[in-house]
């Protein structure tokens, strides 16, 4: 297979830990005979120190001509006090929005070595903790109309939620699609004990999982999902909720997993180009001293291969590898509980060798 990767370095530790992340892909291309080529972009603070724009037109054309884009992240103190419209982060949204993608999807999977940094009770992690969160992104209260009016002497705040069908279908979709590709059990999130929006939620759902009869849809409010993420996290495959509240409960996900640079995300939109990127920021603090967790960036290239370009076997064999590392007693500093450890560069070798065929 032949695929075009829109490659983002940006700042801080990103192009140490994308580095890692493309030697990683080229090793495993060898090992399947596939050939994947990178194009690169600047976006963030790199990009406006070269072009003055945290994401030139040309820059955004580029990703929309790749088959996928991997990006490691952008953003930090040096340009603080850029104007508004130029922060690195404005690129990122506008990346987002020109890729037209309304789904983002964080694992959260406690990594059966790392149990220790998880602040669940041991016996709820040795359950075995892997699954995803699935939130619709670009819609829902936090894009809905916002204002404060006056009001009998006193101010009332005013955000309103709406969502239309086709936009629950969307994303439905996406869930679904996900849960096809892992364990097939998809749990639908919403609050329609109170709210219009979640029944209609609800209902586009079950209309959706006609058409999905290999995936076991269950329903739950989102109160009650809040506890059973901390309870009993390992009763969930794929989770799929509404903006708001996929922003919580991805938030809560990745605090149980212990480590903020171990975690991949996706977003997706309609077609299978994504935008892969670790959840972590640029990390300035440990930016350029070989101190990186590489991981989060890596799994994200094995997301890519399995979301987008569907080479789960492939995917299979980097988690395998990150896998083998761990068991090797292999640690980056911020894994390493203040014991021994590794540098970003020699951890993405380490993973490197240990890529076998299943
Ligand atoms: P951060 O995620 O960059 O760092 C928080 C803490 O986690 C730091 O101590 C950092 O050293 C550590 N950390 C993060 N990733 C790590 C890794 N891979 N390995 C080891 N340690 C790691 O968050 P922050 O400090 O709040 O933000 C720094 C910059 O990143 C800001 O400019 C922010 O706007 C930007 N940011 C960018 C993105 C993105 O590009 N998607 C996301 C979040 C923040």
């Amino acid at each position: 297979m032949k695929k075009n990767i829109a490659v983002i370095r940006g700042d801080g530790i990103g192009p140490e830990i994308v580095n890692e992340a493309i030697a990683v892909l080229d090793a495993v291309a060898a090992l399947y005979g596939h050939t994947f080529t990178y194009t690169d972009v600047d976006m963030g603070g790199a990009a406006y120190d070269k072009w003055g724009d945290p994401l030139p037109q040309e820059m955004l054309q580029r990703c929309l001509d790749s088959d996928s884009v991997l990006l490691g992240a952008v953003g930090g103190p040096k340009w603080d006090g850029v104007p508004g419209d130029k922060r690195p982060e404005k690129g990122l949204l506008r990346l987002r929005a020109g890729m037209g993608v309304y789904s983002n999807n964080r694992p959260a999977k406690i990594w059966p070595q790392l149990a220790a940094a998880s602040p669940l009770k041991r016996e709820v992690v040795d359950k075995g903790i892997d699954f995803i969160i699935v939130r619709e992104l670009i819609g829902g209260i936090y894009f809905g109309e916002h204002r404060t009016v006056e009001e009998n002497g006193q101010r009332r705040g005013i955000d309103t939620m709406t969502y239309t069908e086709s936009e629950i279908r969307r994303i439905g979709r996406i869930g679904f699609e996900t849960a096809r590709k892992r364990g097939k059990r998809l749990c639908s999130v919403e609050k329609s004990n109170v709210l219009d929006c979640s029944r209609l939620w609800k209902a586009v759902m079950h209309d959706l999982a006609k058409e999905y009869p290999d995936v076991e849809l269950s329903d739950m409010l989102v109160d009650n999902c809040a506890m059973q993420i901390v309870k009993d996290p390992a009763q969930f495959d794929v989770i799929v909720t509404e903006n708001m509240f996929g922003d919580i409960l991805s938030d809560e996900a990745s605090m149980i997993t212990g480590s903020i640079g171990m975690i991949p995300s996706s977003s997706l939109g309609d077609g299978t180009r994504g935008l892969y990127e670790p959840i972590h920021g640029s990390a300035p603090d440990i930016a350029g001293k070989d101190l990186a967790d590489p991981i989060g960036t890596i799994l994200s290239a094995a997301m890519m291969l399995r979301f987008s370009f569907d080479l789960p076997a492939e995917a299979d064999c980097i988690e395998r590898a990150v896998s083998a590392v761990l068991d090797a007693g292999c640690r980056t500093a911020d894994i390493a509980d203040g014991g021994p450890h590794i540098g970003c560069r020699e951890m993405g070798r380490r993973i490197r060798e240990n890529l076998t065929k299943g």
